[in-house]
């Protein structure tokens, strides 16, 4: 550990240990304040920490939407502990606005399910997430309504709707507290998986001392040991997110999601229909005089999973036609050589393959012409290499224009270099097209002054497969044997001494 890091820590501890420390002291000085006052702080650490929270926002390290939705849930936990001290200080009463408490208390956790559930969906779209928040929204709202339906039934300060109250707000806790432990462990960014590890641990510890606080207010009586902790607690999670939240405050820019993890892809796609099942079940647990409410809720949670169903649908046809076209467009980009546009040599690799399996039934066999431009070195020397690739793109659109039938394939073998396949093409075919080649590139007159004849000229080796126990080895090394013959006599020629043999 070095030195910076355990100031910090004991900087981290000293902070923690503070707040008790000031709580014990209230106790000496007044036991039956403590209760009163607890609240009170417990306002002013939740408002010091959503301030701090929010500030974070501008900044970079961590992604945006996330620092975002905790700072708003955050600032609804406030309000809520805020309507708590306005019922205590002003109106002295607990029940006057108890309902926009819990409203608030329970919204707080829309914003952090949201993160956890559908944040890091790199292919959702902008309707896609606001028809998941409605979504959640609409949980939240009908999870309100099933409390204060409760509270309505036996009356706000009832046992059996405290005891209903504690127990849906700890389910929330624990639920978010359970998300976030999730998405902690399959994050599969640095920066999400650091926001996700915080807010894990915040929710846990949110948990565990709101939990103690809500419980052992309503078991004890007066103060006693419980009852206390009940009261010392709940500032501890906040105290700890924002010390947290601090100690990332500088780390790296957040870097933009990409891609998902199996179990990430699972959670995405379940979250939906799970909370359209929570909303139902929410539902069928309010009373009959909520039935008005309750209906048009639930149809408005049908209508926005159908209405994500079928953008999600459209979404991937869409996708799906955009791949197809791309693969297409790159499948015919790696066939094609860049600078003369004909098939590259991974194309005629191909082609090869195939003809030489059908020739072998063919009663003409197959004929391939290797084509070399002449003394092409000399060339780019002479007019540099833009002035050579301009004559490469000629040479190649010369020899292309030669072939007729369908079948006859041209491509770059590499370099200088050209490739002609004739299927179904006896010798004697070969030989006539390699002499129009010739011709063409003779009368094209393509200027090099210094070249044979005074112009850009071709020397070509002709092979031809006749005898069906032929090497396809064999048809390549003969044509290039003979492009060799052809250039040792002069260049500006073709040559198929070795054709057939
Ligand atoms: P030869 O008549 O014996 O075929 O002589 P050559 O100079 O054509 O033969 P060599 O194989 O020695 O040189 C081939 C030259 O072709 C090398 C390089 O300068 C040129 N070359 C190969 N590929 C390209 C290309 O894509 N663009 C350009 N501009 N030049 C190329
Ligand atoms: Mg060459
Ligand atoms: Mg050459």
């Amino acid at each position: 550990m070095t030195t910076s890091s355990r100031q910090a820590g004991l900087r981290y501890a000293l902070a923690l240990a503070l707040l008790p420390a000031l709580l014990a002291c209230g106790l000496l000085i007044a036991p039956l304040q403590v209760d009163h006052w607890s609240y009170h702080l417990q306002f002013v650490i939740a408002l010091a920490t959503t301030v701090w929270c929010a500030r974070l926002v501008s900044r970079s390290s961590y992604p945006r939407v996330l620092i975002l939705a905790l700072a708003i849930s955050l600032g609804l936990w406030t309000l809520g502990a805020a309507t708590l001290l306005v019922q205590i200080d002003l109106l002295h009463s607990l029940v006057d606005m108890t309902n926009y408490t819990y409203l608030l208390f329970v919204g707080y956790g829309v914003p952090l399910l949201y993160v956890a559930v559908a944040f890091g969906d790199p292919y959702s779209s902008r309707w896609q997430k606001v028809l998941d928040a409605s979504l959640l929204v609409q949980l939240g709202l009908l999870y309100w309504v099933s409390i204060v339906d409760v509270l309505d039934a036996h009356g706000s300060l009832s046992p059996t709707s405290l005891w209903y109250v504690r127990h849906a707000l700890d389910a929330v806790n624990a639920f978010l507290a359970l998300a976030h432990v999730a998405r902690w462990l399959t994050a599969s960014s640095p920066a999400t998986r650091r926001f996700f590890r915080i807010t894990s641990v915040y929710l846990v510890s949110y948990l565990v001392c709101i939990g103690v606080h809500n419980h052992a207010d309503m078991e004890s009586v007066g103060v006693n040991f419980m009852s206390v902790l009940g009261d010392v607690l709940p500032p501890l999670p906040f105290i700890a997110l924002a010390l947290m939240l601090h100690r990332w405050r500088n780390a790296p820019a957040a870097e933009p999601a990409s891609g998902s993890g199996l179990l990430q892809r699972v959670a995405l796609g379940v979250s939906p229909i799970l909370f359209l099942l929570a909303i139902f079940a929410v539902g069928l647990s309010i009373d009959d005089r909520r039935t008005g409410l309750v209906l048009l809720i639930v149809g408005l949670a049908m209508l926005a999973y159908i209405l994500r169903t079928v953008l999600v649908q459209y979404r991937y046809v869409q996708t799906q036609d955009r791949l197809q076209a791309m693969t297409q467009a790159l499948e015919r980009l790696s066939y094609t050589d860049a600078v003369t546009d004909l098939p590259n040599r991974r194309a005629f690799d191909h082609a090869f393959v195939r003809e030489w399996a059908a020739s072998a039934r063919a009663p003409d066999g197959m004929s391939l012409l290797m084509i070399d431009i002449d003394k092409f070195k000399d060339y780019n020397d002479l007019y540099g290499h833009q002035a050579g690739d301009h004559c490469l793109r000629a040479v190649a659109r010369l020899i292309a224009g030669t072939l007729h039938r369908p079948a006859d394939f041209c491509g770059r073998y590499g370099g200088e270099e050209f490739v002609i396949l004739l299927p179904g093409t006896p010798l004697a075919g070969a030989e006539i097209v390699a002499r129009r080649i010739l011709e063409r590139v003779h009368t094209a007159n393509l200027p090099y002054t210094t070249g044979i004849a005074g112009r850009v000229t071709v020397s070509i080796g002709v092979s031809a497969r006749r005898a069906t126990d032929m090497q396809a080895e064999t048809l390549m090394e003969r044509a290039d044997r003979n492009l060799y013959r052809a250039k040792g006599r002069g260049r500006n020629q073709w040559d198929a001494s070795e054709a057939e043999l």
